[in-house]
């Protein structure tokens, strides 16, 4: 049996992997490791929570230790492409705990915070810095970075890059790769366009498959209910009471579902947070890691939010609104069962998402088994707890002044808006979606009342 010490990596990635306590090799890492470590360009068919970030990052410290050297001021030496904050958040953290014994650096950058630190983090240089397409470029094109000097090019979760609009991102971030470098393409799926997007970015490449395309993992139990849409927040109320759950994924399809969802469950006394491309970066940590700590059991996502997120120990997947794309749901339950675990999945789905779920179990050749409405259900419906009202400040109007006040110290406000950002950082860019792939908001015009420099160029400031 083939244990990570047969790889021959680095001792410090392996000590590294002891105290992380990983004694065997996932089958992405078995197949992937060796050939990265020859320096073959790879295409990694598999999603998150097969243990493809070790897959990619173990045998890319490997190089850079190997080859050991200084990065360039505002230089990378590895780049690692995420759709989301969140996982870009997740993949350097994998990165620094596989690099722990290491003196290597690891920085991130996304959208949503203040650009300045990014900028300050760049400038003497990382070895490995992971980064969401949008802030990327801007960083670029304010010259604080390059990428001529990058050694390794990594780009995850490519189907959910091309679904987010970031496909002229990425075409023009492949014009200022350098040509010697080695490449690795992760995606979930491999229909037609991805491939051709593949074909873009490798070269001659070993590809690796984990799951045969758009298959559920094996080890979630996968359950459904027919169920109104109108009655689905007693079904959920009941299901949530009566299931016993560690931790619960609930997907809506909508962001105003997903609070409305939350306000439900807390009318009937429930703990429960939304994350969401509404929420502040800060709200969405906030909730993340309430979620991680076991602070609350439920946490309320839209696919795009909950994307990548890898925390252990989600006992239960509840779609309650079907997605219309058979992969979505795939990527949904496949935050359940991870790292051998078993999990649940169970669907509402209401007369108009029959089609939704046939397409799903026809995709994923798996039939979900009946799980039939609770017997008292009508009561259930006719006594469900009113849902607690919304808070008033969530408005750009109405917005609490105080708490916009401490966003605005805490340089964390809502960066999209201006208010409390620091000079010279930007809005979203204009091209797709926002930096770190959340919709944009308008940028507001702040007129820039009478003050010296208010036109641009009009006074060149001496000395
Ligand atoms: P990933 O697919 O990279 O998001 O990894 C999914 C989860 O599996 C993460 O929590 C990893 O820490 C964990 N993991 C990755 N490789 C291994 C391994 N060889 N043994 C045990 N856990 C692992």
């Amino acid at each position: 049996m083939t244990t990570f010490n047969d790889f021959g990596l680095h001792a410090d990635i392996n000590r590294a992997l002891a105290a992380k306590d990983y004694t065997q090799p996932t089958p992405i890492q078995l197949q992937a490791i060796p050939v990265l470590k020859q320096g073959r360009d790879l295409c990694g068919i598999a999603q998150t929570g097969t243990g493809k970030t070790a897959a990619f990052s173990l045998p890319s410290i490997h190089h850079l230790l190997t080859y050991p050297h200084r990065a360039n001021p505002r230089s990378c030496r590895m780049l690692v492409l995420s759709p989301t904050r969140e996982l870009a958040a997740q993949i350097a953290q994998s990165c620094r705990d596989y690099g722990r014994f290491t003196k290597l650096s690891v920085s991130t950058v996304f959208g949503g915070v203040p650009i300045n630190k990014q900028i300050r983090d760049l400038s003497q240089g990382v070895d490995i810095l992971v980064a969401t397409p949008g802030r990327l470029l801007d960083l670029i094109e304010q010259r604080a970075l390059r990428l001529d000097d990058v050694e390794i090019f990594v780009l995850d979760e490519a189907d959910q890059m091309m679904d987010m609009g970031f496909i002229h991102s990425l075409r023009r971030i492949a014009k200022l790769l350098p040509s010697r470098r080695q490449n690795l393409f992760f995606s979930a799926t491999m229909p037609k366009e991805i491939a051709g997007l593949a074909d873009q970015f490798l070269n001659d490449p070993v590809t690796v498959s984990v799951a045969p395309q758009a298959t559920t993992a094996e080890k979630i139990r996968q359950f459904s209910t027919f169920v109104e849409q109108k009655e689905k927040q007693a079904l959920l109320t009941a299901v949530v009471n009566r299931e016993n759950i560690d931790r619960a994924l609930i997907f809506t399809r909508t962001k105003h579902g997903a609070d409305r969802v939350v306000r439900h469950l807390a009318g009937a006394k429930i703990k429960a947070m939304a994350i969401h491309g509404n929420k502040s970066q800060a709200q969405r940590t906030h909730a993340l890691q309430a979620f991680r700590s076991g602070d609350i059991k439920l946490l309320v996502a839209t696919d795009i939010a909950a994307r990548g997120i890898d925390v252990s120990g989600v006992s239960h997947v509840i779609n309650f609104e079907i997605p219309n794309v058979p992969e979505q749901y795939v990527h949904r339950i496949g935050r359940t069962a991870r790292a051998g675990a078993e999990g649940m999945a169970i669907s509402f789905i209401a007369p108009d998402e029959r089609p939704y779920m046939r397409d799903i179990e026809r995709v994923t050749r798996t039939k979900s088994e009946p799980m039939p409405l609770p017997e008292n259900f009508s009561e259930l419906v006719r006594n469900l707890p009113k849902p607690v009202q919304p808070p008033r400040d969530t408005g750009s109007k109405g917005r609490n002044p105080q708490r916009q006040r401490e966003e605005a110290v805490a340089g964390r406000g809502d960066a999209n808006r201006g208010g409390g950002q620091p000079r010279g950082e930007r809005g979203p860019r204009r091209e797709g979606p926002a930096a770190d792939g959340q919709p944009q908001r308008k940028r507001r015009f702040r007129p820039n009342r009478g003050k010296v420099g208010a036109h641009k160029g009009a006074v060149k400031r001496v000395g």
